[in-house]
């Protein structure tokens, strides 16, 4: 037995109690061995095939009740999971996602945002957004200014405006808030970065790359007067590194350019070397009410995880496979965290940024409570690391979209490189 990663809580073993094997185990089989994801604990052990961890030796069965693996026979795990579940109603916010324009200089194909109407913040609904966050900051503990679009970058002016009037009114103090930015980085220079770290306080962006140069320059779509925008971006996104910006790099896939994924990282392995990349390739969402042939389906999603875990592995990154795996998680996702709301540039406020056009203004209460969305989840052995998935897909009607999020595909595909990796180890 090889215990390949810890939990960090670890569980006693209670002697003289019955045990069985957690419903939170994940496992694979392959070359007479098992890999098993604890998703609970976020551990990994490897065992023989044949190996019964209930009628294990002592010592081992230690190992396996710290780890998580087997649990007392009189637990309720999906009880004593959800337990420990934070769901509570949005107060003490201080994580404000603004979205100063909902327009983009970018025409990407998958946009959610393409057949909105597109709407930029008026002066009018500048002072609503200045006074709603003036209201709920909190000048004694620390803020995060989340910009969002569209392309919030067509809107520096706009966002300097904020700032200011926030700092004039003694609320952004000084360290103790923070920038962050979603752009396609098209409109980075090294003088904008300089501004964004000085002046907005930036601390991370999440960037996207589409494909290697060619296939990501058509589906951005974007008018550069004859410039490359994969080179801007990449240029962009050097820059911020080397100013210490955390840069989260998604890398989109799909049908397409699925199989050119190590190429694409060849074209970006100059980040690499910066600790403050962090690489996320994923595949695209379909649009909700279609399928076309070149989105991957969910049925499809482990082999091309497998596909693209072994290409980064394989590339200058510098991620280890044990750190692929996810770890539990014990609050939603941003449209159910009791610190987060969205702010749309006419002023009102949501929960969800899919969900911020939508009719029902001001519908911030809408997703806190997402209990529901747990008990319709209760069966699945990847809960811990999922909560129920998409509050906003698993609403919508007649929808190619499923709940699931990405880490539901992500574990066995990782499970099955690391029975490899042991299997060649041996050999
Ligand atoms: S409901 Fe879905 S789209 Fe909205 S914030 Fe949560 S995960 Fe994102
Ligand atoms: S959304 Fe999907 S992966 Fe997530 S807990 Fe529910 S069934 Fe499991």
């Amino acid at each position: 037995m090889e215990i390949c990663r810890e939990s960090k809580n670890k569980y006693n073993l209670v002697d003289d109690i019955p045990y069985k094997e957690s419903m939170y185990n994940i496992e694979v089989c392959q070359f007479n061995k098992k890999a098993i994801f604890n998703s609970a604990s976020s551990a990994v052990v490897i065992i023989d095939e044949d190996y019964d961890m209930l009628s294990s030796k002592e010592d081992e069965k230690h190992i396996l009740a710290e780890n998580g693996f087997i649990v007392p026979n009189n637990i309720n795990e999906y009880e004593k999971f959800i337990s420990n579940i934070e769901i509570a109603k949005k107060n003490n916010l201080n994580f404000f996602t603004i979205i100063p324009t909902t327009a983009c200089n970018a025409k990407c194909f998958y946009c959610y945002e393409e057949n909105y109407c597109k709407k930029s913040i008026t002066k009018e609904s500048n002072e609503k957004i200045i006074d709603f966050l003036a209201k709920n900051i909190d000048e004694n503990s620390k803020c995060v200014l989340d910009w969002y679009g569209g392309e919030p970058l067509l809107c520096v002016n706009k966002i300097d405006e904020i700032i200011d009037k926030l700092i004039s009114m003694n609320k952004l103090k000084n360290n103790n808030w923070s920038s962050s930015i979603t752009t396609n980085g098209t409109l980075l220079t090294k003088n904008l970065i300089s501004h964004m770290t000085n002046k907005w306080h930036l601390e991370s962006a999440h960037i996207t790359i589409d494909g290697v140069e060619e296939e990501h320059n058509r589906r951005k779509n974007v008018s550069l007067n004859g410039e490359s925008a994969f080179k801007k971006t990449h240029d962009g996104i050097l820059e911020l590194l080397k100013s210490g910006v955390y840069v989260n790099l998604r890398i989109h896939l799909d049908n397409h350019n699925k199989d050119s994924f190590s190429k694409i990282l060849d074209s970006i392995s100059d980040l690499m070397q910066f600790d403050n990349l962090h690489l996320f390739p994923t595949y695209l969402f379909p649009p909700e009410h279609e399928m076309a042939d070149s989105y991957i389906k969910d049925f499809e999603k482990e082999d091309f995880f497998y596909d693209v875990f072994k290409a980064l592995l394989n590339s200058n990154n510098k991620i280890t496979l044990k750190d692929l795996f996810p770890k539990a998680k014990f609050n939603g996702c941003l449209a159910s965290k009791s610190n987060a709301v969205v702010i749309a540039p006419d002023g009102t406020t949501h929960a969800c940024v899919q969900d911020f056009s939508s009719v029902d203004k001001n519908d911030t209460e809408k997703y806190h409570n997402f209990k529901y969305a747990l008990e319709e989840c209760k069966e699945c052995p990847f809960l811990p690391i999922c909560l129920g998935g998409c509050l906003y897909n698993r609403n919508l009607s007649n929808t190619m979209r499923t709940p699931c999020v990405r880490n539901r595909f992500v574990v066995k595909p990782l499970l099955k490189l690391l029975l490899e990796k042991n299997n060649n180890e041996g050999n």
